[in-house]
């Protein structure tokens, strides 16, 4: 089956035997009736597996060409099954510009169990290669970049990763499979926040996983369980719910990102805007080649370049909402200095990009229109 036609089918195979709904029914059960001890239907209890959460298991995997997923309570539960599988003294190399809650975990929590981690710019890949000696087992990639929109190109880290033994993680989260399919580029792993693009309307916190290797999933599914950071099956219905139109809401967050950015780049009171489908973005020809569209994230910063600008800015907006997260059907606008990123020391912060004045926007599905309309009046 093609791509629009697994959001919709992928995995939802008779899932209510009894009646037929068409929809997957929501299980909202703890516990399943056994015949006799250890005589049950291929559930025992909800930490462990749930008919609704299996189906949106098999529909994550088969919407990223996958064979295994994994539902978790969040994206950083997710992040955190997979940091699960390293012991101390393993080593993690990361890219640099990357959501500031991967980075939070990474630093305040995994570091204190002893593993150490290398966040370097993966803008040229060959530079990963000398942060990679015996230690090392997993490199991690979030690409597009949050906020900065590098692009990362996952095949020629794949190579590398390949070469020398080591898994590679991508952060699908603000591509989605619908632009880029990182299990066929080389990855190991694919980590979602669902809360995002997947779920799709801002109504619920959930995180996945998605793998091809049998071993790498059983190890995955054994700390999912033995951890418990579960979904619920009415969240796990949502986002069923919500990939179902993942195809045609991607398809308009690119054309009204496309209209947004066009419009950023020529308005006299702004600086620099950030978008991969620009011909003079640094990593335009990578975004070309591994994805199918450049999605409705980006970020621009203003001539002012203060953060009294900025913060006048997201104040003054109306259509788009002043709010964290992304990737549901309305727009919303981010001051990442402050909001996303304020958890990242303030140099490293600068380092990547991430000025005091930068907006970061998550251009939703309304108008195009209406979307520009509002930013005209708030920049003016
Ligand atoms: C939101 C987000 C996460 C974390 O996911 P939660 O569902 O909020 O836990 C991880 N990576 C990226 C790129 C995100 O945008």
């Amino acid at each position: 089956m093609k791509f629009n036609t697994r959001t919709i089918h992928g995995g939802q195979k008779d899932t209510d035997p009894a009646y037929g709904s068409v929809m997957t029914p929501i299980y909202q059960t703890s516990t399943y009736k056994q015949s006799t001890p250890g005589g049950h239907k291929g559930f025992e209890y909800s930490r462990s597996g749930n008919p609704t959460r299996s189906a949106l298991e098999s529909l994550l995997a088969s919407i990223e060409n996958g064979k295994f997923g994994l539902a978790f309570g969040s994206g950083l539960a997710a992040i955190d099954a997979v940091l699960k599988l390293f012991k101390p003294g393993d080593e993690i190399i990361s890219t640099n510009d990357l959501y500031g809650g991967s980075y939070r975990l990474f630093t305040k929590l995994f570091e204190g169990l002893g593993i150490k981690f290398h966040f370097i710019g993966m803008q040229n890949a060959d530079a990963i290669e000398e942060f990679i000696n015996e230690n090392t087992k997993l490199i991690w990639v979030e690409t597009p970049s949050n906020p900065m929109m590098s692009i990362i190109d996952i095949e020629a880290v794949s190579k590398i990763a390949k070469k020398h033994e080591v898994l590679l993680a991508v952060d699908n989260t603000f591509a989605t499979p619908y632009l880029q399919l990182p299990l066929d580029l080389g990855a190991d792993i694919i980590m979602h926040s669902a809360t995002k693009y997947l779920g799709g309307h801002s109504d619920v916190v959930m995180g996945g996983l998605v793998v091809n290797d049998e071993k790498l999933a059983e190890k995955l599914y054994f700390i999912q369980k033995a951890s418990g950071a579960i979904c619920g099956p009415q969240d796990c219905f949502l986002v069923m719910r919500g990939i179902k139109t993942l195809h045609l809401r991607m398809q308009r967050h690119c054309e009204n990102g496309e209209a947004v950015a066009n419009f950023l780049r020529s308005h006299p009171k702004v600086d620099k805007v950030f978008w991969p489908g620009f011909k003079n973005h640094p990593n335009h020809d990578i975004a070309k080649k591994q994805m199918k569209g450049f999605g409705g994230m980006l970020s621009f910063s203003t001539k002012e370049n203060t953060l009294e600008s900025a913060i006048r800015i997201v104040e003054n907006l109306k259509v788009f909402t002043l709010a964290e997260s992304l990737g549901g059907v309305e727009s919303l606008a981010g001051h990442p200095a402050s909001m996303t990123h304020a958890s990242i020391p303030k140099e490293e912060r600068i380092k990547t990009g991430v000025v005091d004045s930068l907006i970061r926007l998550s251009v939703g599905i309304e108008d195009e229109e209406d979307l520009i309309a509002d930013l005209e009046q708030a920049i003016n």
